[in-house]
């Protein structure tokens, strides 16, 4: 078990003023940020950052929505990370996601829903250095 995730604050979330709220929901649910930034995804990035989804249904769109506006990609910390922090968010799909979670709370459909989070280990550490430099993590 592992003690780092990754998450995005999707554009949905930025576009309607929660980042604050959902950063916020992050370090009082005992994660420690070690990486932030805002950044504006391209459709090869955005691709990229999806690419095990390629051939699914939703991947052109998937790519249309997280190039729509800037994103909030970050590195966090905490014992147990990637699963306490699925818990966190809540189900993908926002409509099935527990009372208080992120996606409950911040989401509006299963496409636009709010946030990202890794699923396991080693995707956070992919995911993490798909987006952050060394000198970028703290
Ligand atoms: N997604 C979608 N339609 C679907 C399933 C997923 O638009 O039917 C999007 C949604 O934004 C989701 C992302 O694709 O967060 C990645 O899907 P995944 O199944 O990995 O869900 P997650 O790990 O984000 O909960
Ligand atoms: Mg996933």
């Amino acid at each position: 078990m592992g003690n780092k995730t990754f998450t995005i604050i999707k554009p949905d979330a930025v576009r309607n003023g929660h980042s604050g709220k959902i950063i916020d929901h992050i370090i009082q649910g005992g994660f420690k940020i070690n990486a932030m930034k805002m950044v504006q995804l391209t459709q090869d990035t955005a691709g990229g950052f999806y690419d095990i989804h390629r051939e699914r249904p939703f991947f052109k769109d998937l790519v249309a929505f997280m190039t729509s506006g800037p994103c909030i990609p970050m590195i966090l910390e905490k014992a147990n990370a990637v699963e306490d922090f699925r818990k966190l968010i809540g189900a993908t799909n926002p409509q099935e996601a527990a009372p208080g979670t992120i996606r409950n709370l911040y989401a509006k459909s299963i496409d636009a829903n709010a946030i990202h989070g890794s699923d396991s280990d080693e995707n956070a550490v992919r995911e993490g250095s798909y987006f952050f430099s060394e000198l970028e993590i703290f």
